[in-house]
């Protein structure tokens, strides 16, 4: 009942139950925003507190988020670490194999805009935006679990308010 109170529905009070109206789109996009398995791609520092989001104090299970060590079976990538010119093709290769409709989220400085190392280093690179397409940016050096956890809500939010055309795109 909790996930039928969370969906625009139409419910009407009927002798005996209700009957409850909603869309087929609603339920695909309340079902995936809920159920979002992802990548790891912690590559540096920042994948620490991707780790300890994961783990019993912040629970990431609790919102339908259970890693996966296979694309295959991925529809997120959270990159957290800095990512090197050399690491970038392999992120973008890691990217196509996933099956659409797929998501980024890029945890921390380095993936957002090349962190501390966005003037001095030749061999990182400043942003992964360029790489992959990023949904959610999440910046900080490290970012805490709190605001990883923030981050995964604003994605839920973005997949519940799309459209099924929009996944042709
Ligand atoms: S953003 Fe900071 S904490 Fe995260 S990988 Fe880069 S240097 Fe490490």
């Amino acid at each position: 009942m909790g996930v039928i109170k969370q969906l625009p529905v139409y419910a009407e009070k009927v002798p005996g139950g209700a009957i409850v109206a909603t869309s087929l789109e609603s339920i695909l996009h309340h079902s995936q925003a809920c159920s979002l398995w992802y990548l790891l791609f912690g590559t540096a520092c920042c994948a620490i507190e991707l780790m300890a989001t994961g783990a019993s104090r912040y629970d990431f299970d609790r919102l339908g988020m259970i890693f996966r060590a296979s694309p295959r079976q991925s529809d997120l990538i959270i990159a957290a670490g800095t990512i090197t010119k050399k690491m970038a093709p392999r992120l973008r290769k890691l990217y196509d194999q996933m099956a659409e409709p797929r998501y980024v989220i890029a945890m921390g400085g380095c993936t957002v805009k090349g962190g501390p190392f966005y003037y001095d280093s030749y061999a990182v690179e400043k942003g992964i935006d360029h790489i992959v397409p990023v949904d959610v940016y999440i910046p900080g050096c490290p970012p805490r679990p709190e605001s990883l956890l923030e981050g995964c809500l604003t994605l839920q939010k973005k997949i519940k308010a799309q459209k099924l055309a929009d996944w042709q795109k």
